[in-house]
Formats: C-alpha cells, structure tokens, sequence
C-alpha cells in the first residue's frame, strides 16, 4: 500500500483519482491537489460516492517548487502524478527532487510562450534522478502512452525490427456543442496549429499544419473520418530508443465543423500566445479564448459515440516482412457512467494510473528518466485489459497498411 499525490483537479485528474481509489491493494492513501480546492473537493466527494474511499484534498501552486515539495513531505508521498498542465512539468521534477519523490507525467514540457514540444528539458533532468536515486516517467496517457507501450510491445512480441509507424487518434465521439476541445482547450489548440513533422529517413520532416489527410475507417463500426498528419510528441522519443524506425507519422481525426472554427479563430489571431495590450491590461488571446470555451472536463454528460486510437506497424519477423494493427476502442458514455468523465479523460487517466501501478509495484521505478517504450510492456498490456482500456491485435497484410486500410 502506498501514498500518492494526485496534482491537477481537471477532466484527467478526475478519472487518475478515481482509478486509484479502485485498487486500495496499490494506492493506499491518495491526496488530490490543485491550484483550486474547491476541484479537489468536489472529484473527492464524487469518488467517495462511487467508490466509498475517502482522499484528501489540497490546494498547491505547482509553480511553486518551495510549496510543492513542502506538500509532498507533508503527504508522504512516494510518487507524484502530475496532471496540471505541461508547463508544471520541470517545476514538479524539481519539487520531487528535492523532497525525494518519484514522478510521472502524460505530456512534456512546453514553455508557456513557446509552442515547442520537445523532450529535450526533461531528458536533461537524466543525471540528477539517477544521482538522486529517484525515477521519472514521462508521457503516461494514451497518446503519449499506449501508443508508446503498443509499439514496445509489438517489437517485442511481433518483429524483429520495425520499419514504420503510423499512429491513428480517431474521435468519433458528438458532444454536441457548436465547438469545443477533448482536453484542456490552451494545450490542444497550441498542438494542432503546430506545423507537422514526421520522421522520415532519419531526420523529421516538417510540413505545413494540416496540409496531409486521408480518409480512415476505424473497425468495429465507430466509423469512417477523415483523418489529419500533424506532429506529436511520442514520434520523438519513438525514434530515438527503436532507430530501425524509417518513417514515423501521427495522425488525428478532425470534423469539418472544428477545422471550420479552428480556421476562423487563428484568422482572427484568437489563438496567439503572444501577449496583446487589452484596456490598459495584458492578456493572451488563447487563454482568453479558453475561459470562454466550455471545459472538456464538463462535456462527459452530453459526449455519444467512441474513441479508437491504435498503432499500424510495419517490419520484418524472421526474415518475412510482417504488419499489424493494435487499437482500443472506446465508448463515452460508458467511461461517463464509471467514473463521470467523457473517453478522452478516460483513455488519458487509466493509462496514467496503469503507469502510477507499474511505478510502484513492479520494476519501472529504476533511477533515472524514462520514457514508456523504454520499459517492459507485458504488465502495462495485461493491466489495460483488466482496468478499462482492452485492445486488439490484428495483421495487416503489406498494401493494406500501405494505404491505412485496417478492415
Ligand atoms: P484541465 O485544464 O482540465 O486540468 C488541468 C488542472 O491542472 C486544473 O485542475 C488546473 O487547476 C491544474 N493546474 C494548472 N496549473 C496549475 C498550477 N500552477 N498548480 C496547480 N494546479 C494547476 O486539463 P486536462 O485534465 O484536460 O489535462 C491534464 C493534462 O493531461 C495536460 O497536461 C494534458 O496535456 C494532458 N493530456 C495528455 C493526453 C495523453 O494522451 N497523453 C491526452 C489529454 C491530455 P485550476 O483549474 O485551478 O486552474
């Protein structure tokens, strides 16, 4: 049984708190803390209804390493789940450092005035964890995360060396609003405005935002989408730790009426990160444009339809080229129904549980810094097959994975 601190009360940590509480036998005591109490106290009494365990609550600044650190010796904490936001990540590497504490997040680092998704700040952190004999593991969501985990897995189980990757993030789900985002709308709209790079021959290429789509045809019935190239911060670390990798792509799914109003706010600078002067003020326009976007961690009571996220996979076994399609799919309403959040939360929270898990019970606590594929899989595939997050195998043959075609 052991002490964990839960940091950021939004539609991600709701379902982190309420996963944990559901395995006593690996969390013993939670503490939930965030910038606002009043988020900590209301998921605390949700997960006391759902699941009869209480968890304390309590407000922090994450940007504040002198506070942080002061609550985690407080809490007792042996590992830290970071899910505020991307920009806390190094402030609550160092808190963690500093009280002796294990971490993990599900997004790098990005300085708030620069959309640059780089793992370079974090790697950099290597030497003082392993001095410091503490560990860090980075990007456990699904994507980054599964996807990490489903690509580790299938060199493992599957071939001896992968040529190609194509990962595919379809959300076929209706949440009925005339537009708003899946997860925290500043960081997702810093993300796909981002220019595309995807790794080709041993170097990323970059190409305009959005300039590279396909249709895609989920199995199972979730639907066709049109499905869009775009950068994401897993391709990085991918490529560097399985280097037979000889191109690398990541691909999301987008409706016609988002990319319509998404068009619309950047034309009209909405989404800018610089500061402009507003009557005698500064403000942000994208963190303007947030505070009046509906929160996606309130969308879960109206969201219908399903998620699939998965991995194409293409290689040699034994001589033989060799490809494979591994996916999850995922219902709204059912995660709405378990634990009051919509799928993207879901597939975000189980999987930062899953990683909180495997920290604490099994060998992924080594000193150091660590990516998800740098880690065994078997035990993070077993554990989304028992906690809410079941995927699929299936082999492709050569020209249906050329052509994204997964039926
Ligand atoms: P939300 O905006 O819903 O929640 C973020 C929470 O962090 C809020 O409760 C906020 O508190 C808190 N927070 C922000 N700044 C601070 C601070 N300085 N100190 C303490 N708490 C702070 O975001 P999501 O739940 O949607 O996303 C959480 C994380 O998950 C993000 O990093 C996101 O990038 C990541 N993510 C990863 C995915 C993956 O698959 N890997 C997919 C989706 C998201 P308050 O409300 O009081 O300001």
């Amino acid at each position: 049984m052991h002490k964990v601190l839960i940091i950021g009360a939004g539609g991600v940590g709701k379902v982190v708190a309420h996963k944990c509480a559901m395995l006593p036998e690996v969390f013993g005591e939670i503490t939930l803390a965030s910038r606002t109490l009043s988020k900590c106290k209301a998921i605390a009494a949700e997960v006391k209804e759902r699941t009869g365990r209480d968890i304390a609550t309590a407000q922090v600044d994450a940007d504040q390493v002198a506070e942080t650190s002061e609550l985690i010796r407080k809490t007792g904490a042996k590992l830290l789940i970071n899910v505020a936001l991307p920009y806390q990540d190094l402030t609550l590497m160092d808190a963690c450092l500093e009280a002796g504490c294990d971490y993990m997040d599900t997004a790098n680092y990005e300085p708030k005035d620069l959309a640059k998704f780089e793992y370079k700040w974090q790697w950099e952190y290597q030497e003082r964890f392993q001095q410091a004999g503490r560990s860090a593991l980075l990007g456990s969501g699904f994507d980054p995360g599964v996807t990490n985990i489903f690509t580790a897995w299938a060199l493992k189980h599957h071939f001896d060396e992968i040529h190609t990757l194509d990962i595919i993030d379809v959300n076929g789900g209706d949440h009925g609003q005339a537009f708003a985002t899946n997860f925290n709308p500043e960081i997702n709209i810093r993300e796909v405005t981002a220019a595309c790079r995807h790794w080709e021959d041993g170097q990323f290429v970059e190409t305009p935002a959005m300039s590279t789509h396909q249709g895609f045809t989920c199995p199972e019935e979730v639907g066709s989408y049109e499905i869009y190239r775009m950068y994401h911060e897993e391709l990085e670390s991918l490529v560097k730790h399985i280097p037979t990798i000889k191109r690398a792509q990541f691909w999301m799914s987008f409706s016609p009426n988002y990319l319509k109003h998404l068009e619309v706010l950047q034309n009209v600078g909405m989404t800018r990160i610089d500061p402009v002067s507003y009557q005698g003020q500064e403000i942000i326009p994208l963190q303007f444009l947030k505070a009046v976007l509906p929160d996606p961690g309130d969308l879960g009571k109206t969201t219908q339809g399903r998620t699939c996220i998965g991995n194409i996979i293409t290689g040699i076994r034994d001589g033989k080229p060799k490809a494979i399609y591994i996916y999850n799919i995922c219902d709204h309403e059912a995660c709405f129904a378990e634990v009051g959040s919509q799928a993207i939360s879901y597939t975000t929270g189980v999987p930062a549980m899953i990683g909180a898990k495997q920290m604490l019970t099994s060998d992924w606590a080594k000193p150091g810094v660590w990516n998800m594929e740098q880690h065994d899989a078997d035990g993070f595939m077993a554990d989304l097959n028992e906690h809410g997050l079941p995927w699929k195998c299936i082999e492709l043959d050569a020209e249906a994975a050329a052509k994204l075609s997964v039926l």
